[in-house]
């Protein structure tokens, strides 16, 4: 039994662990799948500026524990514990909302103010509140259950952008958060949607998956979205990339009141004018984080409607070559993987 933690900047152990019987309220999984994220590899790299709130041990030493993104299987409930059965396949939501402040009550969990830590999904076991356990239907097995993380930031995303069928959608950015928009735009009827991309093998993936999509670095960019989407200007714009160039792109081709929403993490601070950029068409910047307990619902029903192919972007590899992964996505290669537990 082990657990995966962060003792330093490039100092990533799988250390022994005992599993955690459940008290009152609380759930005992077996995690099966846990994806990586950009912000683990942040946190691998250099957990001083990955952004997360570090946990130290007893003896005031780093101790992060690592995975958000991960689905598993019911092992023990504890008292009380109803709705959700030993052999239950589930999907976490991945941090331990208050259920009661003033975010949460608003059905804003991703904003809630008292927070309680999770264990980290890359474990053999995790014990958690029930409130975090979301049994995944027949339909939706437990590979798409480690996908439901990363997919709800998107539905989010495209929820708080209030995007319409009518609306003309530009994405920058073909990893697992431009095609979660993508998806997600698609289950929800939006039609006008393109995903601008330079790196080819990653346009080829979304096209396979049924987007339209433009190579970002292409010289007449703009015609091209606008050859797609149009004949207007693109109503609204995700930057899914997290880069300087693609946020401006996209901002600069949005029409009249466009949003320009923001999902993607910027690790660089960039100059950008906002009157040049905003006034003359009335346009807004949105920014959005996580995903609410509702988003996590809606995603499940999503897929087990169909919604979530994983061709082409979603890899499987054995826990244990953890850091071969972080390697090659650091360097580009691959797009989504989960690592089996
Ligand atoms: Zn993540
Ligand atoms: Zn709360």
């Amino acid at each position: 039994m082990y657990t995966t933690t962060v003792h330093g900047a490039h100092d990533v152990r799988f250390d022994d662990l005992t599993p955690v019987s459940p008290g009152t309220g609380e759930v005992r999984i077996r995690p099966a799948f846990n994806g990586i994220c950009g912000s683990d590899i942040h946190l691998i790299e250099n957990p001083e500026t990955s952004g997360y709130v570090l946990r130290h041990d007893a003896d005031g030493n780093l101790a992060m524990p690592v995975g958000h993104e991960f689905s598993g299987t019911v092992e023990e409930l504890g008292e009380g514990v109803t709705g959700v059965s030993v052999g239950d396949r589930v999907a976490v939501f991945p941090f331990a909302y208050c259920g009661e402040c003033e975010a949460c009550t608003r059905g804003m969990e991703e904003c809630c103010e008292r927070p309680t830590d999770l264990p980290g999904g890359l474990s053999s076991s995790v014990t958690v509140p029930q409130r975090c356990v979301f049994p995944l239907p027949e339909s939706v097995d437990l590979h798409l259950g480690a996908l439901v993380e990363p997919m709800a930031v998107a539905w989010h995303a495209a929820r708080l952008a209030e995007v319409t069928p009518e609306d003309a959608v530009v994405i920058a950015g073909a990893g697992p958060i431009g095609l979660g928009l993508f998806f997600a735009l698609r289950a929800q009827g939006v039609e006008k949607v393109v995903i601008s991309e330079p790196s080819t093998e990653r346009r080829e993936v979304a096209e396979a998956l049924g987007a339209q999509v433009v190579d970002a670095t292409a010289s007449d960019f703009s015609a091209q979205v606008r050859a797609l989407v149009g004949p207007g200007r693109p109503t609204v714009g995700f930057d899914a990339a997290g880069s300087a160039p693609a946020f401006s792109a996209v901002l600069r081709l949005l029409g009249l009141r466009g949003r320009m929403v923001v999902v993607a993490i910027h690790t660089r601070e960039f100059a950008f004018n906002p009157t040049m950029a905003l006034l003359a068409r009335e346009r807004s910047i949105l920014h959005t984080y996580a995903y609410s307990v509702a988003d996590f619902r809606e995603v499940i029903e999503a897929m087990a409607q169909g919604h979530y192919p994983t061709d082409g972007w979603v890899e499987v590899r054995p826990a244990s070559e953890l850091l071969d992964a972080v390697e090659d996505l650091t360097a580009g290669e691959g797009s989504k993987i989960l690592l089996e537990i």
